[in-house]
């Protein structure tokens, strides 16, 4: 060729890191490289891919343009740094093998669901992977569940152990096809089977285990199904008896289940729902979606008593489509195999051990779940999304932070714990793990522990914790006690507030409301309806509810009669007889005594400033609940009977100047609220005037320390605001006055989401040093 018409011929070299390992990304940067006629090379490194390219000017600004533009679904780009090379003598696009010497920060995908090409092929009956039900590509499937060790690759996961059929090795081998170094990558000849187990966990030998399976739940039955990241427990949605049964075997008396619907086409029959629910529901991560549910859906009436809420999600996984392939049901409850507040149950023995008298037969497979992780939850509000529940999916995609700090471990609270670990400027938050008082939980939180470390490569050595003694991730981290560990206590609400910060990426002073049920306060009273004002190095308490006897104290949050019962002690003292309340004569008078003498002589009960157990004697004193059968069953319900007013009234509260900060002085709602039950108004009506109240004062609140401080900005954290009238209420309160309002959306509200503001408080504090 002339070497006049020859072009000129550049070279770049890209550096990009994010989920760019595991997820197709190599296969999809080649046959880019074709299309844009270029030469050169990838490689995967430790913190993610390398990219050299070589070819025309023109050709290179198109493929840099059209790179982070169609980068495959799972992968996510946080930087790509091009700079010019030295051109070289090559004729081809290559990829390269691995370098493994350094150690990798390379980020993990998680688990999403199976994609539309494979579902296509898995129902082709020419397909060789018909009705396989682990199909999967590198574009969907497993991911962090299967992974025992890093970098990602299939020696290093649970499929280690099926060897490829030459089939599913030549797609894997091969850079054009979806299935280029598709990790799970498998076949009925050569990977994981499906098998049918009797209610004894023995092996059931049938010619078609989903057949079984789908006849079980037709007959009214409780199926066990191994998923991905842990066992479901199964029944038909439309059957009362096997709710019942599964309801009464699980000792879920009244927790709302979710449920499976079979196709999104569906959704209409059961739920108010709008387009941008739909998009959540069909996203990649499959989540747990929060729906208004519609009356007469046919469901069964005890999926979710009292609640105008239905958690419904679609199938994540082949396995699950096939079930629903007979046909015989469009909705199937699907729960954490699990007793309640127990970790999701793991491998098939652990399995067939735990849900002995729960599950009638199990759907098990042979490749071994290496992680657990619950379904997340997440609901629309405000505009955004909210994630209650953070886990499939989700985890281990990092929350970007503002700065660069050190590597911290934050271990999070009690309940609903996660545990937190920030490396370089990302914040990885593991998956949801549960209420740590069981064993079982706590053994799944110090796995959470040494895996997360694991797999970041981290081993922190600032570790931050909750400042309640006795909760068990703050023993476990006050054990780490030695040598050059740093530990830093944080108080709840504060964590609280920082964690909403974080995910807004705020700096500096703000107003934080932090309104939950439980935390440990720095007067060792139990905190929960809290406004401070906030930074990420510390916290001045500006307003709280004024104190109440907690009688019995863990005792009154099953209890919320006793909550009940000790606001009226206080503020009617002797006169509780001639206020004749129904509330009042349904608790005998030696129960009555006895709580009385408890709250006088100061035996086990607490002080506690708590919004949640306000709620909950609220919902006592109106009748709706004086006990309950899960967590924040009592506000819960109160907040479902105010849908049903649409009063405009709003009870008084009072701001008390106490010192440089307010008490929230109750006396006044109490006195409304029993004018309104001696007039008989309806609890709906109560309820309603509740909420508003408590936004009003909240607005007052915020109005009188942003005089004193001259803050506008607003931070709502705390398990509260799960109570979507009263968050609702009090944004559009505080919107109306001007102030810039911030809420969570990434990381949960409730106590789900203080590992995050633990770890960063003890990056700002430790930067001070
Ligand atoms: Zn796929
Ligand atoms: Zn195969
Ligand atoms: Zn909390």
């Amino acid at each position: 060729m002339d070497d006049s018409l020859r072009a000129v011929v550049a070279r770049k070299a890209i550096d990009v890191t994010g989920i760019v390992q595991g997820v197709g990304f190599r296969p999809f940067v080649y046959r880019l490289a074709q299309q844009c006629r270029l030469t050169g090379f990838i490689a995967n490194t430790p913190a993610g891919v390398t990219i050299e390219v070589q070819g025309e000017p023109d050709h290179l600004d198109r493929f840099l343009q059209r790179l982070p533009a169609e980068i495959p679904p799972l992968a996510r780009i946080t930087a790509l740094l091009p700079r010019d090379a030295e051109t070289q003598s090559e004729s081809a696009f290559r990829i390269v093998a691995s370098h493994l010497d350094a150690p990798p920060k390379a980020l993990i995908s998680p688990d999403v669901a199976v994609c539309d090409d494979c579902l296509r092929e898995m129902r082709d009956p020419r397909d060789r992977r018909f009705r396989y039900p682990f199909i999967n590509c590198t574009n969907c499937g497993p991911r962090f569940t299967i992974i025992r060790d890093i970098p990602y690759d299939r020696a290093r996961t649970s499929m280690a152990s099926f060897k490829m059929c030459p089939a599913c090795q030549a797609e894997y081998d091969d850079p054009a096809n979806r299935r280029f170094h598709a990790q799970p990558n498998a076949c009925w000849d050569c990977g994981p089977q499906l098998r049918f187990l009797s209610a004894d966990g023995s092996l059931h030998d049938v010619a078609e285990p989903l057949r079984e399976a789908a006849r079980l739940l037709e007959n009214h039955g409780i199926l066990a199904v191994k998923g991905l990241g842990g066992f479901h427990l199964a029944c038909n949605a439309r059957s009362d008896s096997a709710v019942a049964t599964l309801r009464e075997r699980k000792r879920r008396v009244e927790k709302p289940f979710a449920i499976m619907l079979r196709r999104i086409e569906d959704l209409d029959r059961f739920c108010q729902a709008d387009d941008s629910a739909r998009q959540l529901l069909l996203s990649i991560e499959r989540p747990i979606v929060l729906l208004p549910r519609k009356p007469d859906s046919g469901l069964a009436e005890s999926i979710a008593p009292r609640n105008r809420f239905l958690g419904v999600f679609l199938p994540y996984t082949p396995l699950h489509h096939l079930l629903f392939s007979s046909g015989k049901f469009d909705a199937l409850v699907m729960t954490s195999a699990n007793l309640s507040e127990e970790p999701i149950a793991l491998d098939n023995d652990e399995a067939a051990r735990r849900l002995q008298g729960i599950a009638d037969a199990y759907l098990v497979h042979n490749r071994d779940i290496l992680r657990r992780c619950d379904d997340s939850v997440i609901r629309l509000a405000a505009g955004r999304t909210q994630i209650l529940r953070r886990s499939r999916g989700f985890v281990p995609v990092p929350v970007p932070l503002e700065r660069e700090s050190q590597p911290i471990l934050a271990v999070g609270g009690e309940l609903k714990n996660t545990i937190c670990i920030v490396r370089g400027s990302e914040a990885f938050l593991s998956q949801h793990i549960g209420d740590l008082e069981n064993l079982e939980s706590y053994n799944f939180f110090e796995e959470a522990v040494q895996h997360l470390q694991y797999i970041l490569e981290v081993q922190p050595k600032i570790i931050a914790y909750d400042l309640h003694p006795d909760y068990f991730s703050t023993k476990w981290a006050l054990d780490r006690q030695a040598g050059d560990i740093r530990l830093i206590g944080v108080q709840h609400h504060h964590a609280h507030v920082a964690s909403c910060m974080a995910e807004n990426h705020l700096d500096g002073k703000v107003i934080g409301f932090a309104l939950d049920g439980t935390g440990y306060g720095t007067d060792q009273a139990v905190w929960g309806g809290e406004v401070l004002v906030a930074d990420y190095h510390d916290f001045e308490r500006a307003a709280h509810f004024e104190y109440i006897a907690l009688p019995g104290g863990a005792a009154a949050i099953h209890e919320p009669w006793r909550v009940a019962l000790s606001y009226l002690l206080k503020h009617y003292v002797k006169d509780l007889d001639i206020l004749d309340l129904p509330f009042l004569r349904s608790i005998d008078d030696r129960r009555r005594q006895v709580i009385q003498q408890m709250i006088d002589r100061q035996i086990h009960s607490p002080r506690t400033s708590s919004c949640g157990r306000l709620f909950d004697a609220v919902a006592a004193l109106t009748g709706i609940r004086s006990t309950v059968n899960y967590e924040a069953q009592a506000a819960i319900e109160l907040e479902m009977a105010a849908y049903e007013s649409t009063d405009e009234g709003a009870y008084p509260l009072e701001l008390i100047p106490d010192g440089t900060r307010w008490q929230i002085g109750t006396y006044p709602l109490f006195q409304a609220i029993l004018g309104d039950l001696r007039q008989q108004k309806p609890v709906s009506d109560i309820s309603r005037r509740f909420h508003a109240g408590l936004a009003t004062t909240f607005v007052d609140l915020a109005q009188k320390i942003r005089e004193q401080t001259q803050l506008n900005r607003v931070c709502l954290s705390g398990g509260c605001f799960h109570n979507i009238l009263l968050f609702r209420l009090l944004l559009d309160g505080l919107r109306a006055q001007s102030f810039e309002v911030y809420f969570h959306s990434e990381v949960p509200a409730g106590d789900g989401g203080i590992s995050l503001g633990q770890a960063m408080i003890a990056a700002h504090r430790c930067e001070l040093r």
